[in-house]
């Protein structure tokens, strides 16, 4: 179909949330796509963080095949072994003790939040229900999540929200002050839609040991920087704690819709029958699909991770035009001086798939980009950037 003729039905059919590059993205190998007219582009953002293993990677698509030969889906009343197999694989990698799957990041994050006010209403009562969350974070488009979600420019619209949800700066004294009568902290170790930034080591550790000593939960936000993204299976890895509660989703399908919530030891018993469901949560094609992603981020290849991560990010600190280089891993935050918005759109034209948070330019690649395909990246964006 002609370009134009999509565009024409995306204006007449489609609910108007998304601003999109004018580009349809058709098909590809690895981090190297191309669009309806046959244009490559190198991929920097693999879909958002999902594609981490890129485009029709051969050992996904074979798992992912296998199990849509045998059955689509299975009914949350049954058993289902790709699902088991994932909350195995799961369980082992980071030492959570029990696994709920859900659709999607804002899902995931939903469930945890849910459990965590079951948690202090079983232990405490009535009244301990606050969640804290941080500024500047980004949790989900439900109206829990969103509520948590600690960035005003989201909120127009859509309230009344969900009461006793606050968001604070990250630091002690704000968090301390707004402790009382909370539940639970919601955070992501390194912020991805606000900007590509991580959190200070020396609060992320005070925070785990006030939570320790209150009894509130911490939870971790690993929708976009789990899955190996920073080099480390999650990114709370880096800062040397362990949540209560850990949420993943984004690249853990490997570009099927699945998210995670994973209960530590404190919130192993906390869900009971019917507490919470979902019709299509640990879908098994896309179990199947997360358990080859998963099986594959082994600690070798997690190596391979950080190697590629410094060397991008060496290049990236020489180039004119980049204040800063922001993030941990592959999950990369350019400060720039001209407007991130329109280094995407010239990065596009030349053959560069960018995405930008807030005023940053942000770079995801799949874990999987070749050397060639960095360079190649590399190349046009600091033509662009020198522009
Ligand atoms: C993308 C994202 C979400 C929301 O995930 P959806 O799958 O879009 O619902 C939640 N938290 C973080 C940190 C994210 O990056």
């Amino acid at each position: 179909m002609e370009f134009s003729t999509l565009q024409q039905l995306e204006n007449t059919y489609m609910a108007e949330t998304f601003s999109r590059f004018p580009v349809a993205i058709e098909r590809g190998e690895g981090a190297t796509l191309f669009d309806t007219e046959g244009k490559r582009y190198v991929d920097f953002g693999s879909g958002i963080a999902v594609n981490i293993f890129g485009a029709n990677d051969e050992q996904w698509k074979a798992a992912v095949i296998d199990q849509l030969s045998r059955i689509q889906h299975v009914s949350n009343y049954y058993y289902s072994e790709p699902q088991l197999d994932l909350a195995e694989l799961l369980c082992f990698r980071t030492g959570a003790k029990r696994v709920f799957f859900a659709n999607s990041g804002a899902e995931a994050n939903e469930c945890a939040l849910k459990a965590a006010r079951k948690y202090s209403f079983e232990k405490y009562g009535e009244g301990r229900k606050k969640i804290i969350s941080l500024n500047g974070s980004f949790h989900g488009r439900t109206l829990f999540t969103l509520t948590a979600t600690g960035q005003e420019a989201f909120h127009r619209f859509f309230g009344p929200f969900v009461p006793e949800v606050v968001s604070v700066d990250a630091n002690m004294q704000a968090v301390e002050k707004e402790s009382e009568n909370a539940c639970a902290v919601i955070i992501e170790c390194v912020q991805g839609e606000s900007g590509v930034e991580a959190l200070e080591k020396g609060f992320v550790r005070a925070l785990r040991a006030f939570c320790d000593e209150h009894d509130i939960l911490l939870i971790c936000d690993e929708v976009q920087s789990g899955n190996g993204r920073t080099g480390k299976f999650c990114s709370y890895e880096h800062y040397g704690i362990l949540p209560d509660i850990m949420t993943t989703a984004k690249g853990l399908g490997g570009g099927l819709p699945i998210g995670a919530c994973l209960f530590f030891e404190k919130t192993e018993h906390t869900l009971k029958p019917g507490d919470h469901g979902s019709t299509f949560g640990g879908n098994p094609v896309c179990c199947a699909g997360a358990v080859s992603i998963v099986s594959r981020l082994t600690e070798d290849f997690l190596l391979e991770v950080q190697g590629k991560a410094e060397y991008l990010r060496a290049k990236l600190k020489g180039f004119d035009g980049v204040r800063r280089v922001t993030g941990l891993g592959l999950m990369i935050g350019l400060n720039v001086e001209k407007p991130a918005k329109e280094i995407a759109q010239q990065c596009l034209h030349r053959g560069l798939l960018v995405l930008t948070a807030h005023e940053k330019v942000r770079i995801v690649p799949p874990l999987n980009i070749t050397k060639t395909e960095m360079d190649e990246g590399l190349t046009i964006l600091r033509e662009v950037l020198a522009q």
